[in-house]
């Protein structure tokens, strides 16, 4: 199914044209009415009247978090604070938060894609969707809310922290849907499990799950513990919140609405845009939002873009799954390592919980890197042999992957604490000394 046909199936030449003029309006309103902007502009010796065509967006300036800080927390507005009808801020995970100001319309468009989003995983009015995202401040949980709403489905506002009334919500209201954390989904099925249930005891069929990077494993984890088909939600406040992307039933790629996000692939260091199909860090244009518009944002996420249509029949482009942030990225003896490379391992391996801990440290002038997991109950063993077997099984599949040696640590079921938003995978103690 396919929400806004019109715009998620355009041609090629329909979406440039589309873009370009989109983008000519929005570099008029930032000029005349964001002065970050115009002295940015006028530095590069620069009008609106420069910017014509979407590709022209190359000539324009870059928007980084930093710059965000530094507005803090409404410099970069366009609206005057009568437009703006709500402030979100970003979660802060990697740092101090970001205000993000919408009006109306930006909260329209923001629905409409969110709605784009559900609709793509099959969701339509029958369904009964519980969001587990955390309400308040961070986007994830109203901006799923009222994009299940604008579907016509039936919204349950779980939230997080809910986990026993929430597992009783879904089996009594025979909820079909959840939107949460991929962590929290796996949180929840430990939970249920806990208590006695199974799949076979809830309803649930299809799963919205985004908010931080998760992998190909994880996805089969989850579909195979709730029994429902999980897919892909990306999205970030700065640009408007969740719905900036989604998978179809392909599963191949996150389709962008890029009738209002436009999105690009840089390399960091250079700053030079890459061809589809390499990977580097997203950037986005918000084509039509006004409250606090954004050009070429760079949102330190890692990734690549797909041309083409898609077998689903969108034209959007799509993006490939997000292996991490720039500044997720360990630097460990030298060697470039992703948390989403050891999760990979680890869930790739029947013997493990999905749930793991990542501990960096410096000892000696030399980096050490510790991963810790749970050893599933089946596998726990009282036999030191059995368990060191184990133990080296993971460290030769680990350092065949990074390059580097771990130092594995097995714990027992249950021991690595769990979260109900974004998960913590990392602790870098190089940075606390
Ligand atoms: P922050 O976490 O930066 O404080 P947000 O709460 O707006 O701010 O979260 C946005 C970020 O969350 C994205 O930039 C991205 O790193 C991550 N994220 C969101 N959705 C996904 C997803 N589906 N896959 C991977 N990462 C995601
Ligand atoms: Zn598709």
């Amino acid at each position: 199914m396919i929400w806004n046909k019109n715009k998620e199936c355009m041609s090629r030449d329909e979406m440039s044209d589309l873009q370009g003029k989109r983008l000519h309006k929005l570099v008029e309103l930032v000029y005349h009415n964001v002065p970050f902007y115009r002295e940015k502009m006028q530095a590069l010796d620069m009008t609106p009247d420069d910017i014509r065509t979407i590709e022209d967006i190359r000539k324009l300036p870059f928007t980084t978090k930093q710059d965000l800080r530094d507005n803090y927390p409404t410099g970069l507005q366009a609206a005057s604070q009568s437009e703006i009808v709500r402030f979100h801020a970003s979660s802060g995970t990697t740092g101090n938060p970001t205000v993000v100001g919408y009006t109306r319309r930006d909260l329209e468009i923001w629905s409409e894609s969110a709605a784009r989003a559900f609709t793509a995983y099959g969701v339509t009015r029958d369904d009964i969707f519980s969001v587990g995202y955390g309400y308040g401040l961070f986007t994830g949980g109203l901006g799923a809310h009222y994009g299940v709403e604008y579907v016509g489905a039936t919204v349950v506002p779980t939230s997080t922290g809910n986990t026993e009334k929430h597992l009783r919500l879904l089996k009594d209201l025979k909820i079909t849907g959840l939107a949460c954390t991929p962590s929290y989904a796996l949180y929840l099925a430990e939970a249920m499990e806990k208590h006695g249930m199974t799949k076979d005891d809830i309803s649930l069929k299809i799963g919205a799950f985004g908010a931080e990077p998760w992998t190909e494993n994880m996805r089969q984890e989850i579909e195979s513990r709730l029994g429902l088909q999980a897919y892909n939600i990306y999205g970030l406040s700065e640009i408007i919140g969740p719905g900036v992307s989604y998978e179809c039933e392909c599963k191949n790629g996150s389709h962008i609405s890029e009738d209002h996000f436009y999105p690009e692939i840089i390399d960091p260091d250079t700053l030079e845009p890459l061809p589809y199909g390499t990977t580097g860090e997203l950037v986005f244009t918000t084509l039509t939002k006004t409250g606090m518009p954004l050009l070429r944002y760079r949102t330190r996420d890692l990734s690549s873009l797909i041309s083409g249509q898609c077998e689903c029949g969108r034209t959007n482009v799509r993006m490939t799954r997000i292996i991490g942030r720039c500044d997720d990225m360990l630097i460990i003896r030298g060697i470039n390592v992703f948390p989403s490379q050891v999760e990979s391992v680890i869930l790739d391996m029947p013997e493990f919980e999905p749930v793991y801990l990542m501990v960096v440290d410096r000892v000696n002038l030399l980096d050490t890197l510790e991963v810790q997991v749970e050893v599933r109950r089946d596998y726990f063993s009282d036999e030191l042999g059995t368990m060191l077997q184990l133990k080296k099984k993971l460290a030769d599949k680990l350092k065949s992957i990074l390059s580097i040696s771990a130092n594995v640590r097995l714990m027992e079921p249950g021991s690595i604490s769990r979260s109900e938003g974004k998960s913590v995978r990392v602790i870098d103690k190089r940075k606390l000394k």
